[in-house]
């Protein structure tokens, strides 16, 4: 299947998040007319503001990158927002794609869908195989309703919509907050930050020992295009870069690229969570597409534009 993105009407919903902004970089090499709508133009948790947005923006295609995300904290203390706002989001933007016979979606959801002890590398198939992990299980829920609200209309519709699941993702506008992010943004604000204070010793959380995989938001958007034109089937798709790193050879990594050495002291008081999280991203490689740059040329980029824009 080939869809043809040239001077189609695509809706970026999310375009402020740094998935939706990656993909509106990345469709403006297509051609087409990249819709966006801030939450000052729809509400997308509003039922009837969105079906009327619909009504007049009336898109082709959609990438549905808008959700409710935070860490661990955020999803634990905050569950109703993080079910509810998730649940409403894309069941209304889903419902009024289906109104307007949007003939492309792609709904974007996470790693975290997957069973808390599923076997590594993740594969979709695990999915609804096992108990999540309970601190992020509302988000969770909220997505793999998504997943099978697109499957109900393939099924019941015959919608040529599809979904896709990313791996732990870094670049142009992640979190940076110290007490919020992930641990990529954290350790290359750490280091900066290190280097302009002159510190001898960077601080590193748990053991350093726990293995991730990491992609950069702009070869996601790359690998999402690809799907958008050329994937249609049921199954969601994993989309992963296949390399894991240490935190100690990621922290390595980051100090190379800042310039800067210091000691990395472990606070084994903080936790290193799963040990290991891997996708199985074979089947978006058997497709044909496997476009990932090196994780040390996607730090680079990632810090360049820290240095020009700030944190
Ligand atoms: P996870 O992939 O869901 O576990 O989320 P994180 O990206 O927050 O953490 C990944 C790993 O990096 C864990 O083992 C953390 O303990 C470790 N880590 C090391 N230093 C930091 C840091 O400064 N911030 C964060 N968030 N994690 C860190």
């Amino acid at each position: 299947m080939t869809f043809d993105l040239k001077d189609k009407r695509v809706w970026v919903a999310g375009h402020r998040g740094m998935v939706g902004g990656a993909v509106a970089r990345r469709l403006q090499a297509e051609g087409c007319e990249i819709i966006r709508a801030g939450r000052e133009v729809v509400d997308l948790v509003d039922q009837s503001a969105v079906h009327e947005w619909m009504a007049e923006s009336r898109p082709d295609a959609i990438v549905l990158a808008a959700a409710k995300v935070g860490g661990i904290h955020a999803n634990d203390t905050r569950p109703v927002d993080f079910l509810h706002d998730n649940l409403m989001i894309q069941a209304n933007i889903i419902d009024a794609a289906h109104a307007f016979d949007v003939a492309r979606l792609l709904f974007l959801g996470s790693s975290c869908i997957y069973p808390k002890l599923a076997p590594q590398p993740i594969s979709e198939d695990s999915l609804l195989t096992g108990p999540l992990e309970p601190t992020n299980e509302w988000y969770a829920i909220a997505k793999i309703a998504g997943i099978k609200l697109v499957q109900a209309h393939r099924k019941q519709h015959g919608r040529k919509w599809i979904s896709a699941m990313p791996t732990n993702l870094y670049g142009p506008g992640d979190n940076y907050d110290l007490q919020s992010s992930h641990v990529l943004p954290a350790l290359l604000r750490k280091f900066h930050e290190a280097k302009q204070r002159g510190d001898t010793e960077v601080v590193v959380w748990g053991s350093g020992r726990p293995l991730r995989e990491f992609l950069h938001c702009d070869d996601l958007a790359d690998a999402l295009v690809f799907l958008l034109k050329n994937y249609d089937d049921d199954e969601h798709i994993n989309v992963g870069s296949g390399v894991e790193v240490s935190i100690r050879d990621l922290a390595e990594t980051i100090a190379e690229v800042v310039g800067y050495e210091a000691k990395l002291v472990f606070d084994s008081s903080k936790p290193d969570g799963t040990p290991r999280k891997l996708m199985d991203s074979s089947r978006l490689h058997a497709l044909g597409w496997n476009n990932v740059r090196s994780l040390k040329d996607g730090i680079r980029s990632t810090y360049e534009g820290v240095l020009r824009d700030g944190f």
